[in-house]
């Protein structure tokens, strides 16, 4: 794949560089700039924004109301996004459950739950994990009985990210016990305001609050809330593991922030006669993390340019997941080398934009610890390094 030789695609990236530079909300970008987590409220402008041209959906086929790109316009669009400082939409509804819905749904689930996801009027949650299910996630035992036509839902969900956000959320759920631990697992959808739904803030090291412990206590949904057939539900949950793990490789926001380091790393410090980007430590460092970036852009094009339309990357994206995180964590290592005290700032919101825009490179620095904390998370969810690593040995080099 080749992104930089067709004038299409640059046509194509100045239609989207050109709408995020004009039309998007420009209080959301300020917002998100700082390192300040968003409201509820902001959250849906913000994807709204993206739904009412029809982009939210980036990866959806036209039939299912997407754009219908191809995979090097959705990546340059995902570069661009990112480049623009949009904040990262929330992928439960948009990158999980929608595509497993227009897949294996029915077309009245499809068409009471797709447009609100594509517009960015709907917020999900995903509901795998639980408190003694993690990487062996098939051991899960929350439960759904069945009485009627009505499912009972019990039990415990954890480590939920934007729960607290959302309207819905999509559950692995035990309808079987007696066969093999993969088996007897279905897919069920339920609102977050039923009865006996509630929902406990787990907050994290840097002080934010993105994650939860939802329980279920003896919550009933209908039966047609259950996605494809019974006991098939982790047929349908591994469905699009591989595009999950692909997105995590955010080229354009670590070339941003890389040339943001080069800033930081360049001014003045305060009280000092030298730059941080003189120290040839420092510099080598920031060298080695833009080569780590370029072979993480080769092996994504590489990994997509190997699948086959319409289809999933395929268990190659176990290294991209790898790599990505790796990326992540050695850009923002060197934020808390080159921030110092301003990347404490995003922890108050009394600094204003006004502020900021006084000294660039404190602007610049203020979500410093913020990102550093966050990507820690990264070699966690979506299937810890760990796991990648015994996937790439045995499904990819099949040692
Ligand atoms: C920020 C964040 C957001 C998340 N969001 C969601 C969400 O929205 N929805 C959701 O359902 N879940 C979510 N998760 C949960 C995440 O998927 C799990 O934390 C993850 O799968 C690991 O499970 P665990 O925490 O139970 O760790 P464990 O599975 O207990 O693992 C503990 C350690 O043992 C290692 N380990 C375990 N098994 C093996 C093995 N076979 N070989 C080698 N090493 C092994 C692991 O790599 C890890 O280092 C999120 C987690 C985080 C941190």
């Amino acid at each position: 794949m080749d992104l930089k030789t067709d004038p299409k695609l640059d046509d194509f990236r100045a239609d989207v560089r050109a709408f995020f530079e004009n039309d998007f909300p420009k209080d959301i970008l300020e917002k998100t700039a700082r390192g300040a987590s968003l409201t509820t409220e902001e959250i849906r402008k913000s994807e709204s924004a993206l739904g009412s041209k029809g982009w939210l959906a980036a990866g959806w086929p036209a039939e299912h109301g997407g754009p219908g790109w191809s995979l090097e316009e959705q990546y340059i669009f995902d570069e661009e996004l990112e480049r623009a400082g949009v904040p990262t939409v929330t992928p439960m509804g948009v990158v999980y459950v929608g595509p497993i819905l227009y897949t294996f749904g029915t077309d009245e689930q499809k068409q009471r739950w797709l447009p609100g996801i594509r517009e960015g009027r709907d917020g999900w949650a995903q509901g795998y994990s639980e408190p003694e299910s993690g990487s062996d996630l098939a051991s899960l035992q929350f439960s759904a009985v069945r009485e009627g036509d009505e499912y009972v839902l019990n039990g415990t969900k954890i480590w939920t990210s934007a729960a607290q956000h959302a309207d819905w959320i999509f559950l692995l759920a035990r309808t079987d016990n007696s066969g093999k631990k993969q088996e007897g697992i279905s897919f069920i959808i339920s609102e977050m305001d039923r009865p006996g739904v509630s929902l406990r803030p787990i907050i994290t090291i840097d002080g934010k609050h993105a994650l939860n412990q939802v329980t279920f206590d003896n919550v009933r949904v209908p039966v047609d809330y259950r996605i494809g057939e019974e006991g098939k539900g982790w047929t349908y949950s591994q469905y699009l593991l591989g595009h999950e793990r692909t997105s995590y490789a955010r080229i354009g926001g670590k070339r941003k922030q890389l040339r943001h380091l080069h800033k930081i790393a360049s001014a003045v410090p305060i009280g000092g006669n030298r730059r941080l980007i003189d120290d040839p430590d420092f510099a080598r460092k920031l060298a080695d993390a833009s080569l780590a970036v370029d072979a993480l852009e080769m092996t994504v094009l590489r990994v997509l340019s190997a699948v086959k339309d319409g289809g999933a990357p395929g268990k190659e994206a176990s290294i991209i997941k790898v790599l990505a995180t790796q990326a992540a964590q050695q850009i923002t290592t060197l934020y808390l080398d080159a921030a110092g005290l301003n990347g404490e700032r995003q922890f108050d919101d009394s600094v204003t934009a006004d502020w900021l825009s006084g000294d660039e490179s404190a602007a610049l620095a203020a979500p410093g610890v913020s990102t550093y904390f966050g990507t820690r998370a990264q070699s966690i969810y979506g299937g810890t390094n760990e796991i990648q690593r015994n996937i790439i040995a045995k499904r990819v080099l099949g040692l």
